[in-house]
């Protein structure tokens, strides 16, 4: 069992190590300086957290979080390379005006977390860029947990804690660095390989034996209804999308379940911000979260534009696919201004 967790957990630290080397291949070569066809039409960013450094030694999530210094170097980084921030809703009327021949960027945040309000709107003030949030109204009106932030959580605090992965109640040991990033493999895994609203339940249930509880994770780092309606009034560079009522993966649910996911959490969203959102992130967004299927429902369900988590930048081909589009993640592992040029250009995605 720990094996395959283990050589998940390898193979991981392995595709950071590639993953940087390409970056840096790319800035050294000052290929990326060179506007060539890889560029394409733009970029869509996508973040998640924006913080200080926590400092943690055991952060899995840690590349869902980034500072808000990188993300004013990454604006600059993609203002430099001639971009121009747009409100990612209008991208794709923009993208087919012939008359439009700027490059463009979207800033897009998953997940609504408080932080973006404190540490990344006066961000985006600051360089008058818009943004989206993609809102899910399970962690809003605090129905659900968000499992990846509670495992985090519980696997910091324990040295072990109580499972059930199938086979019954077992103890797993999650007190060296090394058990805790197996652990959150494991749990990862049972979370995609099971019914993942049992697994949300179970990863919560796990944790509050260990006294770590879910919901006020879920209280501390995501905003209230609340702050959205106010962040949506005050702030005129904010939007607000949908993602979906609960986050779960959307290819592993029934046409009912997508349809529900898809519309329910529109009419919520729209209960936040006083408009019915026409943008929509998918969640988890990898090619396992996101088919043909789920495209297709999300344009059906009156999404004009919807992002996904593939990497990629933007050409004049995706507007056949407008429910479809990829993103370049800000990711916290690299956080380097000469990264952000390299992924603007588009070339590390030519590379892969
Ligand atoms: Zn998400």
């Amino acid at each position: 069992m720990t094996s395959d967790a283990m050589r998940s957990t390898v193979k991981r630290s392995l595709k950071h190590l590639a993953i940087r080397a390409g970056l840096e291949m790319v800035a050294a070569s000052g290929a990326d300086r060179l506007l060539t066809a890889s560029a394409g039409r733009g970029v869509i960013f996508t973040l998640h957290h924006v913080r200080p450094e926590r400092g943690f030694a055991f952060e899995p999530n840690g590349h869902l979080s980034i500072t808000p210094e990188f993300l004013d170097e990454a604006l600059l980084a993609a203002r430099d390379a001639g971009l121009h921030p747009v409100h990612l809703e209008q991208l794709p009327e923009l993208l087919g005006d012939p008359a439009e021949k700027r490059r463009l960027f979207c800033v897009t945040l998953d997940d609504g977390y408080r932080d973006n309000e404190r540490y990344a709107a006066p961000v985006f003030r600051k360089h008058r860029v818009p943004y989206t949030i993609f809102v899910t109204p399970g962690f809003v009106e605090r129905t659900r947990t968000v499992w990846w932030e509670t495992a985090e959580a519980l696997l910091r605090a324990a040295a072990s804690f109580r499972f059930d992965f199938g086979k019954g109640m077992e103890t797993v040991r999650s007190g060296s660095s090394m058990e805790k990033w197996i652990a959150f493999e494991k749990l990862a895994a049972f979370v995609e390989q099971n019914s993942e609203d049992d697994a949300v339940t179970a990863i919560e249930r796990a944790a509050l034996d260990c006294n770590v509880d879910g919901r006020q994770i879920v209280d501390d780092e995501i905003m209230t209804a609340d702050e959205l309606r106010r962040l949506s009034a005050n702030d005129d560079l904010a939007a607000l999308g949908a993602h979906t009522l609960t986050h779960p993966n959307l290819a592993r649910v029934g046409d009912t379940r997508l349809r529900h996911e898809l519309q329910q959490s529109a009419i919520e969203v729209a209960g936040y911000c006083g408009r019915v959102p026409k943008a929509f992130a998918y969640p988890y967004g990898g090619r396992y979260a996101v088919g043909p299927r789920e495209i297709a429902a999300a344009r059906e369900n009156g999404y004009t534009v919807a992002v996904t988590t593939q990497p990629g930048v933007l050409d004049a081909t995706l507007l056949d696919a407008p429910t479809a589009l990829p993103r370049v993640s800000l990711n916290g592992r690299y956080q380097r201004k000469r990264y952000v040029r390299a992924l603007v250009s588009g070339l590390p995605f030519k590379l892969m």
